[in-house]
C-alpha cells in the first residue's frame, strides 16, 4: 500500500530533496531530532526492511553507498553521524515504506529510547 512517501517520490507532496537518482530519493525530515535529519528511501514501495528479498539487495547497497556520499556532502563525516531504520510498531516505525534515518550535526546519546 503507497504511502506518503509515494507522494513525495512523485512529486505530489513537497519535500526538501537533497539528492535523487533513479533508485533513491533523500529529503529533510519534517520533525528533525538532530542539526542534520534526512531521510533515504528507496523509490520502490519496500514497507522496512523485515520484508526484503534477494531481489532488493542491489538497492539496498546502493542506498547505504549513497547515504555515506550524503553524509559527506552534509559534512558529517568528519564527526561522525548515526543511521537507524525503524521496523513495526514496536521499532517505532510511523511511516511503511522503507526509509533510514541520517542524523548528525550533535552528539547522539546511546541507547536510544
Ligand atoms: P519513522 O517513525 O517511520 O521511523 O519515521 C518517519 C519519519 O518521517 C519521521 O521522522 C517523520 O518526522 C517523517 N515525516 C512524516 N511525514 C513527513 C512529511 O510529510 N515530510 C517529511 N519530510 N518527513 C515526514
Amino acid at each position: 500500500m503507497s504511502t506518503l512517501f509515494t507522494k513525495i517520490i512523485n512529486k505530489e507532496i513537497p519535500a526538501d530533496i537533497v539528492y535523487e537518482d533513479d533508485i533513491c530519493l533523500a529529503f529533510r525530515d519534517i520533525n528533525p531530532q538532530a542539526p542534520v535529519h534526512l531521510l533515504i528511501i528507496p523509490k520502490k514501495e519496500i514497507v522496512s526492511i523485515d520484508t526484503l528479498t534477494d531481489d532488493d539487495k542491489d538497492i539496498l547497497g546502493h542506498i547505504m553507498v549513497t547515504t555515506a556520499k550524503i553524509a559527506k556532502q552534509e559534512g558529517l563525516d568528519e564527526n561522525g553521524y548515526r543511521v537507524v531504520t525503524n521496523i513495526g510498531v514496536n521499532g517505532g516505525q510511523s511511516v511503511f515504506h522503507l526509509h533510514f534515518h541520517l542524523l548528525g550535526g550533535r552528539k547522539l546519546t546511546w541507547p536510544p529510547g
